[in-house]
């Protein structure tokens, strides 16, 4: 608490330094694709991943969730990703206590014979908290949501007439819950060069909804580090009911898979819909999961990932960001939601009201006058980080 009063004062001094604001581009229709995302095998793969016979996908239980997401890849003809093996043995570490795991990851080969040197990355951590004093965390939001998405994604992908020119790698990263351990060791021992791969579209947790506030949004970030990404969103057709929010991806930091490709500036989208009060608990269970949401990422990571992998650009990264105006629209939401209908679970001091009615009223400020200087970007960086730990 001492902290966050400490931080509020800091927080009161903006400086005002202003630059133009991002103005988003209209919609774009494209012809319908004739493989359509199914929420069925959406379903179905959430119920076998976040069922009893798995555990919580740790140990044993992760070893049944691989054997199950390679049966996938090899129902879709894909190619195993690891020089003739669907599996990348990951070895553990006594010093962090963490047994060894595998990724399992498997290739659509692009068409283009120069193209398809070039790599597009779908993932998704599979692995949970497995079982804790004899109760099964089943981890349908985290990640079997992800995971999903990523398996059907690969079969709209794999099945559709359309033939991608770049190559496309679906991945189901292990041991994400062990410090990212999966994804960590999949970056250091990729396979293919580094160079090779050009963006990732990472999806942690996409099947809830941010502190049960019932907001009906998925966030989208990590765009800010890469114009083509950028661009892609922002041509992308998604429908009115999936409200998609970008967000700088120093707002929250290094919280999921897309940390150790950031490391190496890889460029990346991650989506999530953020935490919720069955958050890693018992409770994070499939019937609570909104299916539909789960489907129209699944759509949007489909859409994007056609559209990249036929570009003439390809995704590049870029460390000089253009504050957007979007990012303060959600984090004010975020404030005003709270406000407005406190989490039943957490029910907040009065440091954390002070918070969210500062942010609630400096973004106001901010959305008023239509652009954002830098001072205030950092600003912005600042109450969301407090945000995330000391409210959500
Ligand atoms: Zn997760």
């Amino acid at each position: 608490m001492r902290f966050l009063a400490l931080s509020l004062i800091l927080l009161l001094s903006l400086n005002s330094c202003l630059t133009a604001a991002d103005s988003p581009s209209p919609l774009v229709l494209h012809a319908p694709k004739p493989i359509q995302v199914d929420e069925d095998r959406i379903r179905q793969h959430i119920a076998f991943l976040a069922g009893d016979k798995l555990a919580g996908r740790s140990g044993a239980g992760s070893r049944l969730a691989a054997e199950y997401l390679k049966k996938e890849f090899q129902s879709l003809k894909l190619e195993p990703l690891f020089e003739g093996d669907f599996f990348q043995p990951v070895p553990g570490s006594k010093k962090f206590g963490i047994a060894g795991g595998r990724n399992v990851g498997a290739l659509l080969p692009g068409s283009d014979p120069k193209l398809r040197e070039d790599y597009i990355i779908i993932a998704a951590h599979y692995d949970h908290l497995g079982t804790r004093g004899g109760a099964i965390f089943p981890g349908a939001d985290d990640n079997a949501s992800g995971t999903a998405m990523m398996l059907e994604a690969a079969r709209v992908l794999s099945q559709s007439t359309q033939k991608l020119k770049r190559s496309v790698m679906f991945v189901g990263f292990d041991l994400e819950e062990r410090l990212l351990w999966g994804s960590r060791w999949f970056v250091a021992h990729p396979p293919v060069p580094q160079e090779q791969m050009k963006c990732l579209l990472v999806a942690d947790m996409i099947g809830r909804s941010l502190a049960g506030l019932d907001l009906n949004t998925v966030f989208v970030m990590g765009s800010e580090h890469s114009p083509q990404l950028t661009a892609a969103l922002d041509d992308a057709r998604t429908p009115e009911t999936l409200h998609l929010a970008r967000l700088g991806i120093d707002l929250i930091g290094i919280r999921s898979d897309y940390g150790p490709f950031w490391n190496v500036e890889i460029p990346f989208l991650f989506f999530s819909s953020g935490e919720h009060p069955d958050y890693h608990k018992p409770t994070d269970t499939a019937e609570k999961i909104r299916y539909q949401q789960v489907v129209m990422v699944t759509d949007l990571v489909q859409q994007l990932t056609a559209k990249l992998a036929d570009d003439k650009n390809v995704p590049s990264w870029t460390n000089e960001i253009t504050p957007s105006i979007e990012e303060v629209r959600a984090v004010r939401t975020i404030a005003t939601r709270l406000l407005e209908n406190q989490p039943k679970h957490k029910p907040l001091g009065t440091s954390q009201l002070l918070l969210l009615g500062h942010i609630k009223a400096e973004t106001s400020k901010i959305l008023s006058r239509g652009e954002m200087s830098s001072g205030e970007r950092t600003w912005l960086v600042r109450v969301s980080q407090l945000l995330l730990f000391s409210v959500l």
